[in-house]
């Protein structure tokens, strides 16, 4: 067996990420770190299927999909598109422009809150016991680097191996089985074995703190990287903790999963969903 899969194995058995009965719903990009996950769990024998959100970004999204597609076929997986102009009308390219001109937020958060909220919903939908996402070593410490950086690791405390220490039925738990594998791990993997993949950047990521703290963390080694990780996950349990008296409610506009009174999404975004 491989390094990769054999990480991605211990790590689904160390955090208890998966059981064999379980349907596990791959949140796929079409970039290579989600689609080696699915590879990596379905060659695993899990009972995989795909969901990925149509962004409207033109050739790139096209492209996204295209590959998506090969992958899925190849592995015999099931497949859910959902187009996002179909839900709301508008591309994200359009969404975002409506919400920058009130709010100061950047490209990537708001494609980012927009896509946790739907993927959840559609996942819920498709009766997933476990949303995947391609989430890697690189991503995890860029966030623990970012959340500190602004003076907050309780922003993190829902995060680890498997998010979601609050059960609730309309949440799906998202795992991510790719924790432990540095970026650059999964780029010659995926490389290496020819992955239908799109390694462009998406167009739209442009200046945000995640970039710069990536930039930052690109020079340092993976070792470094991966210390920075395990030793969040050493405080993540107090962390977790201070989330026990928490409960989850539902937003008031949209039905979703939320902290607050209004979700994440309904804040940026009021439009028909
Ligand atoms: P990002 O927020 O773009 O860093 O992506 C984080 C994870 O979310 C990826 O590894 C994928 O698992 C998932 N993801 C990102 N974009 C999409 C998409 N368009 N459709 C489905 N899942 C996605
Ligand atoms: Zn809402």
């Amino acid at each position: 067996m491989s390094d990769i899969k054999n990480k991605v194995l211990s790590t689904i058995k160390q955090y208890k990420l998966l059981k064999k009965t379980d349907k596990v719903v791959v949140a796929v990009s079409g970039g290579k770190d989600s689609t080696t996950a699915l590879y990596l769990l379905k060659e695993l024998n899990y009972n995989v299927e795909a969901l990925h959100i149509n962004l409207g970004l033109g050739d790139y999204s096209e492209e996204c999909l295209e590959k998506i597609k090969q992958a899925c076929g190849k592995l015999g997986i099931k497949l859910k598109v959902v187009d996002i102009k179909k839900i709301f009308g508008m591309r994200m390219c359009h969404i975002r422009s409506g919400v920058q001109q009130e709010k100061k937020v950047s490209n990537c958060m708001v494609c980012g809150i927009v896509k946790k909220w739907l993927i959840n919903k559609e996942a819920r939908r498709i009766r997933a016991d476990k949303l995947a996402t391609g989430h890697n070593l690189d991503d995890e410490a860029q966030t623990i680097i970012m959340n500190f950086l602004q003076g907050n690791l309780m922003l993190g405390a829902n995060s680890g191996p498997e998010t979601g220490s609050i059960r609730d039925k309309k949440f799906i738990p998202r795992i991510k089985p790719l924790y432990f594998i540095p970026e650059n791990n999964v780029r010659k993997y995926s490389k290496k074995r020819k992955l239908p993949v799109v390694y462009k950047k998406c167009p739209c990521a442009v200046s945000s703190l995640r970039i710069r703290t990536r930039e930052y963390l690109n020079k340092v080694d993976n070792k470094i990287k991966l210390q920075i990780v395990k030793n969040f996950l050493k405080i993540l349990p107090n962390l977790k903790k201070k989330l026990l008296n928490e409960k989850i409610i539902y937003c008031k506009l949209c039905g979703e999963p939320a902290r607050n009174k209004i979700c994440k999404k309904c804040s940026l975004i009021k439009l028909k969903n």
